[in-house]
């Protein structure tokens, strides 16, 4: 089992793993499941000694548990989340770090070594510690070094050829090539999944090219937070569509973000008036106010050009119009779909 925590980035690591893993695998599969949203206990039935699975552990998850023992362990890192529920960030860290609580000295354990709170923490760990370190800290695991991914002193490939674009991608990138060298995987399955891999669907996922405008849908950004990581991905001019449900603040910290990179705003749902003020004071010229999603990406695409990118980061959750982000992602990818059919 090769296991993946940490507060973002999970999902994704947990899916490049995934693929590598099982990149023209001579025997048996890596499957994918917890958190991602295949249960663990499904897919334990099913494994053989041939298999690896590759799970995503929340924090609410390895809370519970004592005797989960991964080959190996990625911790991508620690933010400020879910304190409302884990009541302090020492338990929300303590209830990370059961990941390794039953590795021993044949495991290893994968950790952002940008991060000095973690450095100290992987103390705690008899596993073998891999540094993932995106600023180049350490060149005893994962790192960048002059433009390449590297792995214990060997060049793998270009960080600009990875697909998914912004630099905690590149992070996320270096968490999972690390795992599959580990596990030892071949380069040139590594080089294949960064170089193809579209993004984990409704999370930065580039969903198509067309006239010239570059189409992503980022509806799992239900913050302000995620938000902000999606806008600093990106060089390009963006077309912002973004808006949803009221949760009473404003949404200020958005304002240098739009200000460097937004051109135009397509706004809907209960936030649409509260973002159209930030938008404003961050100078947008280009700001529409629609009912619906459904109306928003016809005029987010009448108001790009070529070479610019077209992106749903909606900041807000979904639910005063959609079930969940996923139906507001699927709306998205139809409506993108409907564009290009026109
Ligand atoms: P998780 O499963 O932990 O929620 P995802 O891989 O689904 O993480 O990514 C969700 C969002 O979190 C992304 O759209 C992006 O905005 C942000 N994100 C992803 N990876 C990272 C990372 N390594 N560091 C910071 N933010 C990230």
């Amino acid at each position: 089992m090769v296991s993946v925590t940490g507060s973002n980035g999970k999902t994704t690591t947990t899916t490049l793993i995934q693929l590598m893993l099982d990149y023209k695998r001579a025997q048996g599969h890596a499957y994918a499941a917890g958190n991602i949203g295949i249960p663990l206990s499904q897919v334990a039935q099913k494994v053989t000694d041939q298999d690896v699975m590759v799970t995503e552990l929340s924090s609410f998850q390895l809370m519970g548990t004592t005797t989960v023992k991964p080959k190996i362990a990625v911790l991508t890192n620690i933010y400020e989340a879910h304190l409302d529920f884990h009541g302090s960030r020492a338990n929300y860290v303590q209830a990370k770090m059961r990941i390794v609580q039953n590795q021993t000295a044949d495991d290893y354990f994968v950790v952002n070594w940008d991060l000095p709170e973690l450095r100290e923490l992987s103390q705690q760990t008899k596993a073998q510690v891999v540094p993932f370190s995106r600023l180049g800290a350490s060149q005893a695991g994962a790192y960048v070094e002059a433009g390449q991914l590297c792995f214990k002193g060997e060049a793998i490939m270009p960080v600009e050829e990875i697909n998914i674009p912004g630099d905690h991608n590149v992070e996320n990138a270096l968490a999972a090539l690390a795992g599959a060298k580990l596990m030892g995987q071949s380069n040139e399955a590594i080089i294949e999944v960064l170089t193809t891999f579209t993004g984990v669907k409704h999370r930065m996922q580039f969903v198509t090219e067309y006239q010239q405008r570059r189409f992503y849908n980022d509806s799992k950004a239900t913050n302000m937070e995620a938000t902000e990581v999606a806008l600093k991905s990106f060089q390009q001019p963006i077309v912002l569509i973004a808006g949803g449900l009221d949760r009473g603040f404003t949404f200020e910290p958005l304002l240098p973000l739009l200000k460097a990179h937004v051109k135009a705003v397509i706004l809907y749902g209960e936030t649409k008036q509260l973002l159209a003020q930030t938008a404003k004071e961050a100078g947008i010229q280009v700001i529409e106010i629609v009912d619906h999603l459904t109306e928003a990406v016809p005029a987010a695409y009448a108001a790009s050009a070529a070479g610019d990118v077209v992106l749903l980061s909606p900041a807000c959750a979904s639910w005063d119009q959609f079930k969940t982000f996923e139906e507001r992602g699927d709306v998205y990818l139809d409506a993108v779909d409907k564009i290009i059919a026109e």
